[in-house]
């Protein structure tokens, strides 16, 4: 890393909020003016709104990354997690992938790290459970439900097939619904190529602790998502928890039990938990508490957006809404790193702190081909679509969102030639171990024995002989 005499900017989180914010930065300031440094364990940012498209196949995994280092040439990219802040030094003491931890010294800190998988003690859950936060769980969860369908057409054994044959997902928000109705689409579109699977073979379950899924879209379409689901064969068990998963054996607290080699997490998200670490001012639910302007409440040096910060939600309070806090989604995201970054500039030159307000213009969710939800707000009216409509209104604003537009691009190719040739059906589970056949081939083979040295009944029967020949 560099050691210029430059103040540094250092961004923790290289996701939605520390790109935007780090290239606004770079965008706005001086030649010279600041080393930027943005620190994240993965070498690329994540769309994440894309991994229910690259869960099923719509979207190649690679095109809903963006590699940091290409769209940031200006800055100082790092491999590697902060592990602890501290304030009065202003350093941060960094992990990277290999080797021992080090500090890195900064002036003005933008703390962009986003949210985990929001879990409980469930017992069987940690082993069990599939996640839906990062480009590698959506890959696994392709494979792994392609590799469902090809266990159960190869097997006579009916408890093996009905357990491979049924999914279970927890969490309607978002996430979840997109990810269901996406997987689902997939999986039974692929039945086709399989001789003993048929579409109606398989047993899709989705379970949520609330009264309702997609609340993001609003009551109405929440409650059509839901029979738009119901219809296409998927079980949907509201007010429902699940009680434990342990070996695959899923027991819901509505007295429902089945096997599952497929559990997939998606209920809900929670700031990331390294920020207990960092000394800085903490919300009732674990986010970094800022002011209206994106500033940690208490600093003037440090800025956190995005879902690991509880900003308050200004439009919404002023519609009269007191209390309201601006929701973890990339809408908010994407604008508060904008502001934020505009922010940081103006607080490196002395200059006065803007204001972060967006009114929510609305939600657009995919459910599997050609199917959707949308609302969008316009003012004071709010248009609901649904069907067909809704789902090209979701490509067209997250293809539009995606950021850079090499990745706009490569994501339009794959719809364009997804819509000419067939739906990609082979699961790559092999990819997890990619060195274990190698091995198998290249490891040193067992002697063989016989030759290096007779054996312990043939060296009996040596002597035997011998003996008998002597007497
Ligand atoms: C499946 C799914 C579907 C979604 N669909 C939608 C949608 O349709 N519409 C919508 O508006 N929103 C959607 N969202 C939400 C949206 O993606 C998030 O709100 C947005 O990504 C938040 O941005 P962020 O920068 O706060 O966090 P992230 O984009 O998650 O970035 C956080 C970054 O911090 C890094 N990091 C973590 N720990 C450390 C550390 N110790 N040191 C350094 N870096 C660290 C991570 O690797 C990551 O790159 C969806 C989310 C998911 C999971």
């Amino acid at each position: 890393m560099s050691t210029t005499e430059r103040p540094r900017i250092l961004v923790v989180g290289g996701g939605y909020v520390g790109l935007y914010a780090a290239r606004r930065i770079l965008k706005k300031m001086r030649f010279g003016e600041a080393t930027v440094t943005v620190v994240d364990p993965r070498s690329y940012m994540t769309y994440q709104p894309f991994l229910p498209e690259a869960a099923a196949g719509s979207i190649s995994p690679r095109h809903v990354v963006v590699p940091l280092r290409r769209v940031l040439p200006k800055a100082e990219v790092l491999t590697g997690r902060v592990t602890t802040i501290d304030q009065d030094r202003k350093v941060a003491t960094i992990a990277p992938l290999v080797g021992e931890a080090y500090e890195l010294p900064f002036d003005y800190l933008v703390i962009a790290m986003g949210a985990v998988s929001r879990t409980f003690p469930i017992p069987g859950l940690a082993e069990q459970g599939i996640g839906m936060k990062g480009i590698e769980e959506a890959i696994g969860l392709r494979n792994h439900v392609l590799e469902q369908l090809d266990k159960a057409d190869s097997t006579t054994d009916e408890d093996v097939r009905r357990k491979a044959l049924t999914f279970v997902f927890v969490g309607g928000g978002f996430a979840g619904a997109e990810t269901i109705g996406e997987v689902e689409d997939m999986a039974r579109d692929a039945a086709k190529y399989y001789n003993n699977v048929k579409r109606e073979d398989m047993r899709f379950v989705l379970v949520d602790v609330a009264d309702k899924i997609l609340p993001e879209v609003g009551p109405k379409l929440g409650q059509y998502g839901k029979e738009h689901l119901e219809g296409r064969g998927v079980e949907v068990y509201l007010k429902t928890g699940m009680d434990s998963c342990v070996d695959g054996h899923v027991v819901l607290n509505n007295g429902l039990e089945v096997d599952s080699n497929t559990i997939v997490w998606t209920a809900g998200v929670k700031p990331n938990p390294a920020l207990t670490r960092f000394g800085l001012p903490l919300g009732p639910r674990g986010h970094v508490d800022t002011q209206t302007t994106l500033q940690v409440q208490g600093t003037d040096y440090i800025w956190a957006a995005g879902d690991n910060a509880q900003v308050p939600d200004m439009a919404a309070r002023k519609a009269g809404n007191e209390n309201a806090w601006c929701p973890p989604n990339a809408q908010h995201a994407l604008r508060q790193a904008k502001v934020l970054g505009d922010n940081v500039i103006s607080g490196m030159r002395g200059f006065p702190q803007k204001e972060y307000s967006h009114a929510n213009k609305g939600a657009v969710a995919g459910l599997g081909l050609h199917k959707g939800v949308a609302m969008i707000v316009m003012g004071k009216m709010k248009i609901k679509l649904k069907g067909r409509l809704a789902w090209y209104m979701h490509r067209a604003y997250h293809g539009m969102a995606m950021p850079t537009f090499n990745r706009k691009i490569r994501v339009f190719a794959d719809w364009t030639l997804g819509m000419f040739l067939k739906r990609e059906v082979v699961s790559l589970g092999a990819l997890e171990a990619p060195r274990e056949e190698f091995y198998e081939a290249a490891k040193p083979a067992p002697k063989p024995q016989a030759a290096a040295e007779p054996a312990p009944a043939a060296k009996a029967e040596a002597k035997d002989n011998e003996k008998a020949k002597a007497s």
